[in-house]
């Protein structure tokens, strides 16, 4: 965690906290609308009591796209020829093709077929899949399952509800002393899954608990829990000239739970503000980790990002989408996810905004150096470490001109972020330098 002088945190939440959380929300049959997306707001919303929570309308037009109707289902299973129900939707949310239509049919095993998915090489996972454009149906099964079908006939039971509605999405504000923004996104769209995506929701969630606990802010925050694509789109449609004018800096949440890696996707232009303090980060954390370039995109960077509308956006991850096997599949479950692996996460995404809300850009007051012995900033020579300590101090010092920020400096003189800020801070104590 990056401390930041002047400012109390009043709360963290524990790994154990976060995952309760996620526990919590981990059965819900959530999609991109109905009654899943409800029941995962109104918990956010408990939470988060400033919490708004905001819609669009079903056959809504945003940009290139319409807004689909509102899905809902009662029920869903197979029955084979001996009785048995032998695939319920009812056990695993996954069984079901996301958006699929309704059916009540007996059928043979040929038929059948074609509308099952499975993994043969990940023989127990059931895949996660989704429809929600072109009206089909459709159920996941583990391949073991899969060898065991038998020869049918199937009675096909899909209930579900298409109908025109609201699709929901949360937002919430933070002020800061500024009205530049930090945008934080996250989406509330896939069903039963930890890492891709609960960890995002519940990651958000006590990143909003914590940024509400400042002492004070530099940024305002607009953090969003959307349905991912269509509610980037429809939300960028909404606020663009806001978003255009006021946000510097954003993050897209998700698979920020898991203990095998850390990683940061780019934003499209890949030299902004965020790819830097990520970058920096990752470094300082000394932990394994990987870089992408944006052309590895895969979540609600893709609009934020899109040409025209170019905002700053990357995604700090532990392991990234489609990088892990468990990705989209029940693989991707409350054990894949621990405790250790949220609080990391939180830490990672926390450690980022303090680097935003720190990296500032201050000047000197003195010509030519100051004298550092009588402020007290001079150690004695004896002092275990102390040149190294005088070297980096005088580094730091002779990129204080007002044009380089913490960053910049933290990366000439070859130094962690927060070692830089800790120089900065003492020399702020002496009254040596003044913010640009
Ligand atoms: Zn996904």
């Amino acid at each position: 965690m990056i401390k930041q002088k002047n400012v109390n945190f009043h709360y963290h939440p524990s790994g154990e906290e976060l995952h309760s959380w996620l526990i919590d929300l981990f059965p819900i049959n959530r999609s991109i609308s109905g009654e899943g997306q409800f029941l995962t707001l109104q918990y956010i919303k408990n939470k988060l009591k400033a919490l708004k929570i905001k819609s669009f309308k079903s056959n809504d037009t945003a940009f290139d796209w319409t807004a689909p109707e509102i899905w809902n289902v009662k029920e869903a299973y197979v029955i084979d020829n001996f009785g048995n129900k032998i695939i319920d939707f009812r056990k695993n949310n996954l069984h079901l093709v996301g958006y699929s239509v309704p059916i009540n049919e007996i059928m043979s095993r040929e038929k059948l077929i074609p509308h099952l998915h499975t993994i043969e090489k990940l023989p127990e996972a059931i895949p996660y899949v989704t429809s929600y454009y072109k009206k089909n149906w459709g159920f996941c099964v583990s391949y073991n399952q899969y060898k065991t079908l038998g020869n049918g006939p199937f009675k096909v039971v899909i209930d579900s509800s298409f109908e025109k509605g609201d699709i929901q999405y949360g937002e919430l504000l933070i002020k800061g002393s500024t009205k530049n923004e930090i945008l934080l996104s996250t989406y509330i769209c896939h069903p039963s899954m930890a890492n891709d995506n609960l960890s995002g929701p519940v990651i958000l969630m006590g990143i909003v608990k914590w940024l509400m606990s400042f002492e004070n802010r530099r940024y305002t925050y607009r953090i969003i829990f959307i349905p991912e694509t269509i509610g980037s789109i429809f939300y960028i449609k909404n606020n663009l000239n806001k978003l255009k004018k006021y946000v510097k800096a954003g993050l897209v949440l998700t698979c920020l739970g898991d203990e095998l890696n850390y990683s940061y996707l780019c934003t499209r232009n890949g030299e902004s503000n965020i790819d830097r303090v990520a970058k920096k980060l990752l470094k300082d954390l000394n932990v394994k980790h990987s870089i992408y370039p944006f052309t590895k995109n895969g979540s609600d960077e893709r609009q934020f990002c899109f040409p025209g509308i170019d905002l700053p956006i990357g995604s700090l991850m532990k392991s990234k989408y489609g990088e892990f096997k468990e990705y989209h599949t029940s693989l991707d479950n409350l054990d894949f996810v621990t405790p250790k692996g949220l609080k990391d996460g939180f830490n990672l995404i926390s450690s980022a905004i303090t680097m935003l809300e720190t990296n500032l850009k201050y000047k000197i007051t003195t010509l030519c150096e100051p004298q550092l012995g009588k402020r007290g900033l001079y150690p004695q020579s004896s002092e275990l470490g102390s040149e190294a300590m005088v070297r980096d101090q005088m580094n730091v010092i002779a990129y204080l001109d007002g044009e380089h920020d913490v960053l910049d400096i933290s990366e000439k003189c070859q130094l962690d972020y927060l070692k830089t800020l800790e120089i900065i801070d003492k020399l702020k104590g002496s009254q040596l330098i003044i913010e640009i």
